[in-house]
C-alpha cells in the first residue's frame, strides 16, 4: 500500500514541520489527479508517482525533490496545468516538474550510433540536475515494472535504460541507482548473456559462500575486541552487467574477477580506516599487491576507500573495502549527495549545472573569470579533473570526460527531428555542412523554427532548422566571419580558393 507513512519513514531525518507538510500535501494532490488512472500492471497510476517518491527519499533527496517525486507526472498525464502547479506549489516544484515532462518528450532514435549525442541532449535539455536525478528515479520504477509493459516495447525501453540513463546515472556517480537500472535492463536486451552470467554467479558464490561468512564473522568479532563498535559490517556483491562486462574484458574467466563478492567496512573517521586495515592484515594474510590505498590517492572521480584482498585460509581470496560513512554516502550517491538534504545547511540550493559545464579544462577558465560565485558552488571532484595531466590518467579518460556532458554545444534538430550537435554559437551554415559537404556549398537560405533567418543567425539549443539549396550557388567568403566549425572552414576557403585560380 502506498501510505504516506511508508513514505515519510524513507525520508532523512531532521525534516521540518513543515517539510513533513508539504509532502504531505504533495502526496495528497497527486493521489487525486491520478485518481482512476491504471498502469499497465492494474495498479492505481498513483502507485508509480509514490515509488518515485520513495527512491528519491531513499537516495536523500530533499522534501522539494520528494514533493516534485510525486507530482512528476501529473502535467503530462492529468489535467493539471505547469501554471497550476506553480500556484499550488511554488515556482521552484513547478519547474522541477515541468522539466520531467519536457524531457519525457524527447525521442531517442537510432541509438547506438549517437547514444553519446543523445546523453547530452538529455543533460543540456535538463537545465537542473535534480530534474536528472527525479527521471533516474522515474526510469528505475518503470523498469521494476517492466514486465507488465507490452512485449514489443520492453526491449526499446531497456536499451534506451542501458544505453542512456544508466550511464548518465554512472557518469553522476549515483551507484545505487545505476546498478539496478542496468541490471534490470540487461534482462531485456541480452537475455542469453544474462542468463548465463547469472550461471556463473551462482557457481562461484556458491563456491565462496561459506569462506565468506567465516571471514564476516571474524572480522567482526576482530573489531569489537579492538574496540571499533561504531563499524557498519555488510556484504557488497558485484552487479549482473557490470560482472558481465568485465568477464567479456577477461575473456570470460570467473577466475580472474577478483571483486565478485566483497566485504565493506564502514567506520566514523580516517584513522579508524587505517586501524581496521592493520586489524585485517593482523587476522589474514594479503594478496601481494592488491592492497589500493585510495583515501590517501582518491580516485579521479573522487572515490575514496582502501581495498585489500586477503587469502581466507581455504584457498579462496575475499575483498574488503574500508571507508567512512561520509566517503561511502559520496560512493554510493555521487552528485545526488551534494544535492542531499541537509537540515543544518543550505546546501544544495544552486544545483544549476553551470558547474557541470566546467568540466572542461578551457571552458573552467572561461566561466571563472565571469562568474567567481559558481567556483564554491562546483563540488570538490568536479575542481580536481582540470588539475589531472593527460600523461597520469591516459588520453581515454580524457577523452570521455570530455565527451561527457554538455561541453559548450548547442543540440539543434533536423526537420525529421533529428540531433545534430554543433559548437556553440554556430549558424546554419555549420548546421548545412555539418549535414553533408553538398548541403553546405549549396546553401541559399535557412529557416530558424519556422521563419527565414539570415545565415549567420546564432543557434540556439533545441532551434529547428531547415535549409534552402540553390544548386547555383556558391560559398561566400564572407561566411568566414561567422561560422564556427573547423569542417564549415575548410570547404568554404577550398571552394573560394578553387574560384580565384578559375
Ligand atoms: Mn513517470
Amino acid at each position: 500500500m502506498a501510505s504516506i507513512k511508508e513514505l515519510l519513514l524513507k525520508t532523512p531525518t531532521g525534516m521540518s514541520k513543515d517539510d513533513e507538510t508539504l509532502i504531505r500535501r504533495a502526496y495528497d494532490f497527486s493521489c487525486k489527479a491520478h485518481e482512476g488512472q491504471k498502469r499497465y500492471s492494474e495498479e492505481p497510476y498513483f502507485n508509480h508517482a509514490f515509488e518515485t517518491a520513495k527512491i528519491l527519499a531513499e537516495i536523500g533527496m530533499s522534501p522539494t525533490v520528494i514533493s516534485a517525486g510525486l507530482l512528476h507526472d501529473v502535467i503530462e498525464d492529468t489535467d493539471v496545468t505547469a501554471e497550476m502547479l506553480q500556484e499550488e506549489f511554488g515556482t521552484e516544484i513547478s519547474f522541477l516538474v515541468d522539466g520531467v515532462t519536457k524531457l519525457g518528450t524527447l525521442r531517442f532514435r537510432g541509438l547506438t550510433r549517437h547514444a553519446e549525442s543523445l546523453r547530452k541532449l538529455f543533460v543540456s535539455s535538463s537545465k537542473d540536475i535534480r530534474v536528472i536525478i527525479i527521471k533516474l528515479a522515474d526510469r528505475l520504477h518503470n523498469m521494476r515494472t517492466l514486465e507488465y509493459v507490452p512485449e514489443h516495447k520492453q526491449e526499446r525501453i531497456a536499451r534506451e535504460t542501458l544505453e542512456i540513463y544508466a550511464p548518465l546515472s554512472y557518469r553522476l556517480g549515483i551507484r545505487k541507482l545505476t546498478k539496478e537500472l542496468e541490471d534490470l535492463a540487461f534482462l531485456y536486451v541480452y537475455p542469453k548473456e544474462a542468463e548465463k552470467t547469472k550461471e556463473f554467479l551462482h557457481q562461484k558464490q556458491k563456491d565462496n559462500e561459506d569462506q565468506l561468512e567465516k571471514v564476516y564473522k571474524l572480522l567482526k568479532k576482530k573489531l569489537a575486541e579492538n574496540g571499533l563498535r561504531n563499524a557498519k559490517t555488510e556484504f557488497r556483491t558485484k552487479g549482473l552487467y557490470s560482472l558481465h562486462k568485465k568477464l567479456v574484458r577477461k575473456d570470460m574467466n570467473i577466475e580472474s574477477v577478483h571483486d565478485l563478492a566483497a566485504l565493506r567496512v564502514i567506520v566514523p573517521t580516517v584513522e579508524d580506516c587505517y586501524k581496521v586495515l592493520g586489524i585485517i592484515h593482523g587476522t589474514w594474510r594479503p594478496l601481494p599487491g592488491r592492497v589500493k590505498d585510495y583515501i590517501a590517492f582518491e580516485k579521479p572521480n573522487g572515490y575514496q576507500s582502501i581495498h585489500t584482498d586477503i587469502f581466507t585460509g581455504s584457498g579462496s581470496t575475499v575483498e574488503i573495502q574500508i571507508r567512512t560513512e561520509e566517503m561511502h554516502q559520496e560512493a554510493e550517491y555521487g552528485v545526488a549527495n551534494h544535492f542531499a538534504y541537509k537540515s543544518d545547511s543550505k546546501k544544495g540550493n544552486n544545483s544549476n549545472l553551470l558547474w557541470l559545464l566546467q568540466l572542461l579544462p578551457r571552458s573552467f577558465s572561461r566561466e571563472k573569470k565571469s562568474s567567481e560565485n559558481w567556483e564554491k558552488d562546483i563540488p570538490e571532484w568536479v575542481k580536481k579533473l582540470n588539475e589531472y595531466q593527460e600523461e597520469e590518467f591516459g588520453a581515454e579518460f580524457l577523452d570521455n570526460i570530455k565527451n561527457d556532458f554538455v561541453k559548450h554545444r548547442i543540440f539543434v534538430f533536423t526537420p525529421k527531428g533529428e540531433v545534430v550537435d554543433l559548437p556553440i554559437d554556430s549558424t546554419p551554415v555549420d548546421f548545412a555542412y555539418t549535414i553533408h559537404s553538398d548541403i553546405g556549398d549549396k546553401v541559399s537560405g535557412a529557416k530558424v523554427n519556422g521563419k527565414m533567418s539570415s545565415l549567420s543567425t546564432t543557434l540556439k539549443n533545441g532551434d529547428r532548422v531547415e535549409i534552402v539549396t540553390n544548386k547555383n550557388t556558391k560559398p561566400n567568403r564572407k561566411w568566414l566571419d561567422f561560422v564556427k566549425t573547423t569542417l564549415a572552414k575548410k570547404h568554404i576557403r577550398a571552394s573560394v580558393e578553387s574560384e580565384r585560380r578559375s
